[in-house]
């Protein structure tokens, strides 16, 4: 039998997705995810390692309210019903307005499908019925779906105010967060949840415990409480809450065995409360309740993992997995209620044991959207652990997660500040688009398709306005070699392999219009904000700094009469000159040039 790896002239090839590329470009085969198979269990899903849980056999359909009847083949509701959530909507077959939008945001899916996975459970649109007549801009968590991220916010006791979280909300969006949580846990922490829901087009979540139990002792949290603080957040207009129901007092034995314990706030405040009243988990309790108010204003359940692991010592143990059962029968409970759900999930969990928990998941929970945190695949690098998750969201995300909590440099050690927020969403937008890329999502490799023709045409300005952080690719290359010419400072002239190919090769790329570029020309003086992405840097002088913000054509040359410096040329042996000027080290002008102020 012919070898397959040597038969087809190149190493053989695994079975392969749909390509992320609309037009084929370049000459990667496509994805080698699953077959895309929208409208199944294994919609844009990862091949199997062996051993891994397969998918449900089950989805909300399998989960109906009991006094709706099934009649051939199709589902009723009793008389006189009015659907409120997309869920029922969903089942009715109602298209809604917001499934049409989801659908206009993510092209490669039909609002029908939209509405189909909605039905299934498999996807869910958060969309409280009071923000929806406000600023939000309804989008789609689920598989079949682009992956989202969201962006943590919230005052604590110490640290943050209303207005300063209002900016982190914009800050957040600026960055690419899909959805942000308020989270706080001090200040005015209505106010603060007023105006993010005021100011956001992206759905907001919260963890409604936090301000149940402000200027109370956790002991005293009651029905009553628990009925009128979500009453009150769900008429404010939150999108999705956080309810910590599944941890039960069978679990919390097993916690006692771990390294650390409980560190889920919701998790560590409910097994306080189940332990002081000797009872079980008052938010377990109170299910169908709270489903009821949650129906009323159509919020999505984010249910929340309060035994997730707060290290790789105490991941995939028997808390964490006990704990994700119950989260699957709150699941079918919900939907029965025709409550949009989707399930959280760890944490800290070792690289090996993403995959497994990512489709445990999806089989105890019949495909309901994981959100995970992270989560983070080593402990030891505090301080870098928008890095260290980022790494595991990425790979949580090819194996079944649809939406990635971030986490900024600041995770362990403080509440995030603005550039902390900036770090973590593009550290979680890189993962999320990588797994995209690598499931196959049609038209997700678009965007790097067309970065890489500028990169290969040598064409910086259309090189930085692709990029997704343009002033740090700008003032990054400029702080060496401020002229846009065909090499840069990395390599250098004589080094530049692109140069050299594009000498060698007539190459696709590089050759349409777009693109083209056919002489070296100095960049435009630096933005503030690339200036202080520089100054932050603290590599060049504070007189270096300068004359790059506030360069004028004739500081390099430029002949009488011409434009402004966007249209001002330096040939290519100035451009090498200049970077053979500098000083290596400190990037300073050699003793006794002036090499930017030369004609
Ligand atoms: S000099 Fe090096 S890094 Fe810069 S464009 Fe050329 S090959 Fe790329």
């Amino acid at each position: 039998m012919a070898d397959p790896i040597t038969t087809v002239g190149r190493p053989g090839l695994p079975p392969r997705g749909g390509n992320p590329s609309t037009r084929h470009q370049g000459t990667n085969p496509g994805s080698f995810a699953n077959p895309p198979d929208i409208g199944g269990p294994r919609a844009f899903s990862s091949p199997d390692t062996p051993g891994m849980p397969q998918p449900s056999d089950k989805t909300a359909w399998d989960f109906m309210p009991s006094d709706w009847t099934l009649r051939d083949g199709r589902w009723t509701p009793p008389e006189g019903f009015v659907p409120v959530t997309q869920l029922e909507h969903a089942r009715l077959g109602n298209t809604t307005p917001e499934m049409t939008r989801v659908a206009e945001r993510e092209p490669h899916l039909t609002p029908e499908q939209v509405r189909d996975e909605v039905a299934a459970g498999r996807m869910v649109i958060p969309a409280n019925r009071i923000h929806l007549a406000g600023a939000l801009d309804p989008m789609a968590i689920g598989r079949a779906s682009v992956t989202k991220i969201n962006a943590n916010m919230g005052a604590s006791p110490v640290s943050s105010d209303t207005r300063e979280e209002v900016e982190k909300l914009e800050w957040a969006r600026r960055w690419g967060a899909d959805t942000v949580m308020d989270l706080s846990t001090g200040g005015d922490l209505d106010a603060t949840r007023e105006a993010v829901i005021k100011n956001s087009s992206l759905p907001v979540g919260t963890v409604p415990i936090y301000s149940m139990i402000l200027g109370r002792r956790v002991e005293d949290l009651d029905e009553e409480i628990v009925l009128a603080s979500l009453e009150h957040q769900a008429l404010q207009g939150v999108d999705y809450f956080t309810i910590h129901a599944g941890v039960r007092r069978e679990h919390l034995p097993l916690v006692s065995q771990r390294l650390i314990g409980i560190v889920s706030r919701g998790g560590s405040i409910l097994a306080k409360w189940m332990l002081h009243h000797d009872r079980e988990n008052l938010m377990a309790e109170m299910w169908d309740d709270i489903c009821q108010v949650m129906r009323r204003y159509d919020v999505t359940f984010s249910i929340g993992d309060g035994l997730r692991p707060g290290g790789l010592a105490d991941a995939s143990d028997g808390a964490q997995l006990g704990e994700l059962q119950a989260l699957g029968e709150l699941t079918e409970r919900a939907w029965r209620h025709g409550v949009q759900v989707m399930v959280e999930g760890p944490g800290h969990v070792p690289f090996d044991q993403i995959e497994y928990n990512m489709k445990l998941q999806r089989r105890l929970c019949h495909g309901a959207p994981f959100y995970v945190l992270g989560p983070l695949v080593t402990d030891v690098f505090p301080g870098y652990d928008h890095i260290t998750s980022c790494i595991g969201a990425t790979a949580a995300a090819y194996h079944g997660a649809s939406m990635l909590c971030y986490v900024t440099p600041k995770e362990h050690l403080g509440l995030p500040k603005r550039e902390d927020v900036k770090q973590g969403c593009v550290a979680y937008k890189i993962a999320a688009h990588a797994s995209d890329v690598a499931l196959g999502i049609p038209a997700s490799r678009d965007w790097d398709d067309e970065l890489t023709k500028a990169r290969a045409a040598l064409n910086w300005e259309r090189h930085f306005d692709l990029a997704f952080d343009t002033d740090t690719a700008r003032a990054y290359h400029d702080e060496d070699l401020d002229v846009d010419t065909d090499f840069c400072a990395m390599c250098g002239h004589d080094w530049c392999a692109v140069r050299i190919s594009k000498e060698i090769a007539i190459f696709v790329s590089g050759k349409e219009e777009a693109y083209a570029w056919d002489k070296p020309k100095v960049s435009a003086a630096l933005t503030d904000e690339q200036k202080e992405i520089l100054q932050r840097r603290g590599v060049l002088s504070p007189s270096e700094l300068h004359r790059l913000a506030s360069k004028t054509r004739e500081s390099v040359g430029a002949s009488e009469g011409k434009g402004a410096c966007h249209s001002d040329f330096a040939d290519s042996n100035t451009a090498r000159e200049i970077q053979q000027q500098l000083d290596p080290e400190t990037l300073e002008p050699l003793a006794g040039e002036d090499v930017r102020a030369a004609p």
